[in-house]
């Protein structure tokens, strides 16, 4: 098994200034060429702890990935904790060096503490960066790979798709991580793993079941790197049991079924109304493309109390966020009145903050995508 592992690089990462967004991106990418993160650590700048955790990286990964700390202050310290992990010297590499006075030379002379960033160890090779003055570390080494990018995020995007993620499919081509994902509303986490029973308790070797919750309700995940035909029987069987509370699978998102619910019963011009969500719903539909059927969302009009009037639109969809009860948990009302008409109705949500205002979108957008199965 190819394991790949994260180390990110930098105090402020630590210190939750800089948020590691590298991992995330990184997570992401390498799900897709067949070599799942799983590790990811953060470091402090500490030359220690970096050698440390690249000598345990090794022992366990086959792949080890790291960003920052190639910069050229004496806080960057990857390259002396890599040769410090494999007992290697550090040697100027005179090729390097000229490659950085060149850089240099538009702007006068190279701050002699830019030296470091041309010292290689014998197992590394350069990887190029062509929009910054740190290059990046490959080192095959006793059947491990470390390649380490800056931490600056351009830069170990580009050093990334351009050096170090061919050389990886060269290395490790295996086929990508397939998924399958399958979103219900109105039921919790735990609710879905119940109703899911043996579909998720019980998978077929090699898949991997994962359930989240977002705001736009819970999803469970099916992921496998071997055959991915086993998958949509078991998005199917996911499916059926969640019956009306599955809204969709994959790129389907909650708004878009919503507004192609809408369009299937002839509601080309939709307007919102919504109360205590400071705009939730409006924020939502402003960022959905339009569907088929629906030529014009109209905007939202926010906290104006009761409404009154005639629609706006074909329809006028109404949310309001009420207070919080005893227990702290949380209400809409949604209710809907024109060409499509949904009675007032009260619903529960989760989460608290901007998540209970997004959660009361969602909530009422659910409301709508129900509208002709529920038989409303
Ligand atoms: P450079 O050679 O360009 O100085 P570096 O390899 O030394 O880069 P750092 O000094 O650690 O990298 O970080 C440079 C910048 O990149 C900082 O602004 C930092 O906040 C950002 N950065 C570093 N690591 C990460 C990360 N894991 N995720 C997001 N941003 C990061
Ligand atoms: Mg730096």
């Amino acid at each position: 098994m190819t394991n790949a592992e994260l180390l990110s690089v930098g105090a402020e990462l630590l210190l939750g200034e800089t948020v590691d967004t590298n991992a995330a991106f990184l997570g992401a990418e390498l799900a897709t060429i067949g070599l799942p993160l799983r590790h990811a650590r953060m470091l402090p700048d500490d030359r220690s702890i970096i050698r440390d955790a690249f000598i345990e990286a090794r022992e366990r990964s086959t792949v080890v990935l790291a960003t920052g700390g190639l910069g050229p202050t004496h806080d960057d310290l990857t390259r002396e904790a890599i040769a410090d992990a494999l007992a290697e010297p550090l040697h100027e590499d005179p090729a390097l060096l000229a490659e950085l006075e060149e850089r240099f030379r538009a702007f006068g002379r190279m701050p002699s503490s830019n030296r470091r960033q041309a010292t290689l160890i014998p197992s590394a090779q350069a990887l190029p960066n062509p929009i910054g003055s740190a290059p990046g570390w490959w080192v095959e080494s006793d059947g491990v790979v470390i390649a380490a990018m800056p931490g600056v995020p351009s830069e170990m995007r580009r050093m990334w798709a351009e050096q170090v993620r061919p050389r990886l499919e060269a290395l490790f081509a295996r086929p990508p991580l397939a998924t399958r994902t399958v979103k219900a509303f109105g039921i919790g986490e735990s609710a879905m793993a119940e109703r899911l029973g043996a579909i998720i308790a019980e998978p077929p070797d090699g898949v991997d079941v994962g359930i989240y919750a977002r705001d736009d309700g819970v999803h469970v995940r099916f992921s496998t790197l071997g055959d991915a035909s086993v998958l949509d029987p078991l998005a199917n069987r996911a499916l059926a049991a969640l019956g009306e509370d599955a809204y969709g699978t994959d790129e389907t998102d909650l708004p878009g079924a919503a507004l192609a619910r809408l369009a299937e019963l002839g509601v080309a011009e939709l307007s919102s109304w919504e109360s205590d969500t400071d705009g939730a719903l409006l924020a939502v539909l402003a960022a959905t493309p339009l569907r088929d059927g629906i030529t014009r969302y109209l905007g939202g009009v926010l906290d104006l109390g009761t409404p009154s009037g005639p629609p706006i639109g074909d329809a006028v969809l109404q949310v309001s966020l009420l207070p919080q009860d005893a227990h702290g948990r949380s209400r809409v009302r949604v209710a809907m009145s024109g060409a499509v008409s949904i009675p007032p109705t009260e619903l529960r949500i989760h989460g608290s903050g901007p998540q209970r205002l997004r959660r009361a979108a969602f909530a009422a957008l659910d409301a709508v995508r129900r509208v002709s199965s529920s038989g409303r």
